[in-house]
């Protein structure tokens, strides 16, 4: 018999239930989850150790329902991975997941500016060019040639101290466009995220 003539296994019982039943995950936060089964019952799952607190995983070492479930939920995004915990983009307000130990505030893919877009800043009204989007923050990034930090210089104070500092080229007259000038004609400057928009 070939492979194709060969009959479907029907869907295993444990892997149908993981789908279709009602259950509620929710990420404790430490890279466990609390899952509650249909019948009332509360287990313990933790994924990385593939262990579950019920009897179905407990007694008869079966990948049970509750760790496929909480495996199907993390890949449909609607619980965090271990190591991740769920957080608020600081500039469009989505739901998103970092990892734990990120602290805000954080940006969503949508709303981290790429190497070399234009955007405003908010300051001067101004255009700059994104040279880069850092991790680092604006109170531990010193401004080169200053004894101060992004954070403290005079005209940041109004932003997040923890802001993500970007790193700019500034300023670009309206109507000129980036291709067109020499990057040595301009001044490089660390801004916090929250001081650039996007042109409207
Ligand atoms: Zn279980
Ligand atoms: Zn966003």
């Amino acid at each position: 018999m070939s492979p194709s003539t060969k009959r479907r296994q029907p869907p295993d019982e444990r892997s149908r239930r993981a789908r279709h039943e009602e259950m509620v995950v929710r990420a404790r936060g430490d890279g466990t989850y609390e899952v509650e089964s249909p019948s009332g019952g509360v287990y313990d799952v933790d994924l990385d150790a593939g262990e579950c607190t019920c009897p179905d995983h407990r007694f008869r070492d079966a990948r049970c329902k509750h760790l496929r479930r909480v495996a199907i939920e993390i890949t449909l995004g609607e619980v965090p991975a271990p190591g991740e915990r769920a957080a608020t983009c600081a500039s469009c307000g989505d739901d998103l997941f970092v990892e734990r130990d990120i602290t805000d505030p954080v940006y969503c893919e949508d709303c981290t500016l790429e190497t070399g877009e234009t955007v405003v800043d908010r300051e001067t009204g101004k255009l700059v060019v994104v040279v880069e989007s850092t991790e680092d923050r604006a109170s531990d990034v010193r401004i080169t040639g200053r004894g101060w930090s992004v954070a403290d210089h005079h005209s940041n104070r109004d932003y997040d101290r923890d802001d993500r500092v970007v790193d700019v080229l500034y300023p670009l007259d309206r109507g000129v466009s980036p291709a067109d000038i020499s990057p040595r004609d301009l001044s490089r400057y660390a801004f916090p995220r929250g001081r650039l928009e996007r042109p409207s």
